[in-house]
């Protein structure tokens, strides 16, 4: 028995009942897979063929490592071929649906089919109660059987559904939950950077910006509520309230010989050496915060310093509504990295985003799901 009929549970369900298995899904939503649906753009990313353990955020760095080794993007990609459903990747190795995302879910439908499993929408779980195996009520009916996998998901995005009912199953059975947060989620602005960079919302650039000393390289993106584009959204899942963010805002660029070289230094000359660095209406608000009362050697040494360090804190971040991904989740020392089944509680598995394993944007979530999730498939 699956409870959650996501990326995760329709994988681990496929893999199950393949090996004949009797299988049934439970999802609460009236359709399979609706986040898959809105991922990506309606496109769905869903894998990264760069994908490596490094990629992945977890209390132990090394527990996602046997599943990904056994179910790997080229074990993904192979499906999606077997069904002759067109995609491309974008950029940096993530690989797109051509036409929708809906060919995934479809996809994974037509798999279930197949393997003989059968899915029940709209049910509504009240109770989980273990005996000699496990007993799942709804309002409907009951369900019997001698193993239990938890797909059910994150707390990201609400509206769509999601609920802390994994996290609530796990505490039922004495498993050890890591705090969660929000995460590739944008960051707000506060105080003096929202006043002074909000109304260029809409604005990106390029940058190289880190949290807790781990960087990356992409775009951001000025909303009207404080930061976003790739290379937020990767550095949030790093950062802690209260912690400070570090940009450098022209990753391998000298921004001030031009400055240096100019005939007069001043004000003009600054704004003429940013073009093509910054875009327009931002470098100008950049200068106007830190461009040198003079414009000796000292205070270009300085202005290059900043240019290359910007430090701030964000004042939070959007949260769950607008969060890709929940970090943290099911302690992974109460799972085997093998099977996903916990060392407490014989025959219960969890797998996907509720264990805590979160990847980086980019096509790697779907894969710790579809690894999770044949990793407990083939064990349950
Ligand atoms: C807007 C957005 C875009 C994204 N784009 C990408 C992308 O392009 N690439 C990528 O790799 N990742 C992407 N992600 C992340 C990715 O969608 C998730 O990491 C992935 O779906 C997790 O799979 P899962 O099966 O663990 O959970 P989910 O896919 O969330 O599935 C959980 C399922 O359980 C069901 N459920 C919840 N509670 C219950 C309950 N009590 N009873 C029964 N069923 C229940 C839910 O309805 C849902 O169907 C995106 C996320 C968002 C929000």
């Amino acid at each position: 028995m699956i409870l959650g009929a996501g990326a995760a549970g329709l994988l681990c369900a496929i893999e199950a009942g393949k090996r004949g298995r009797r299988v049934a899904v439970l999802e609460r939503a009236d359709r399979i897979g609706k986040k898959i649906l809105i991922s990506g753009g309606g496109r769905c990313n869903f894998t990264n063929i760069h994908c490596r353990p490094e990629n992945f955020i977890s209390a132990n760095e090394h527990f996602a490592k046997s599943a990904l080794a056994r179910y790997t993007p080229a074990d993904f990609i192979t499906l999606v071929e077997k069904h002759r459903i067109s995609y491309h990747e974008k950029t940096l190795g993530q690989l797109f649906c051509d036409r929708s995302a809906e060919d995934i879910t479809n996809m994974l439908e037509t798999e279930c089919r197949g393997a003989g499993v059968q899915i029940f929408l709209s049910c509504r779980i009240h109770e989980v109660q273990r005996t000699t195996g496990f007993i799942v009520r709804t309002e409907a009916a009951e369900f019997h059987a001698p193993a239990l996998a938890v797909a059910t998901g994150g707390l990201s995005i609400p509206k769509m559904g999601a609920t802390a009912f994994g996290y609530d199953v796990a505490r039922q059975f004495g498993l050890n939950i890591v705090a969660t947060k929000p995460g590739l989620v944008p960051f707000l602005l506060g105080g003096n950077d929202y006043q002074r960079y909000s109304d260029l919302a809409g604005v990106s650039t390029e940058v190289v910006a880190s949290a807790n000393h781990h960087a990356f390289r992409e775009k951001m993106l000025i909303t009207h509520r404080g930061l976003s584009g790739p290379v937020i959204l990767q550095v949030s899942s790093y950062w802690d309230k209260g912690q400070p963010i570090h940009i450098d805002l022209a990753p391998d660029r000298q921004v001030t010989a031009l400055i240096r070289a100019a005939k007069v230094r001043n004000i003009g000359a600054a704004r003429l050496a940013f073009q093509g660095i910054l875009p327009k209406r931002f470098a100008e608000r950049w200068l106007e915060a830190n461009a040198p009362a003079n414009w000796t050697n000292e205070a270009l040494i300085e202005l290059e310093k900043r240019t290359h360090a910007w430090v701030l804190t964000p004042a939070g971040t959007e949260g769950y509504e607008k969060a890709e991904v929940t970090a943290g989740g099911v302690d992974t020392n109460e799972l085997s990295s093998k099977t996903m089944e916990s060392k407490k509680v014989r025959g219960l598995f969890f797998i996907g985003e509720v264990v805590d394993v979160t990847g980086h944007l980019g096509g790697f979530n779907f894969q710790w799901a579809w690894a999770s999730g044949a990793a407990a498939g083939r064990a349950l």
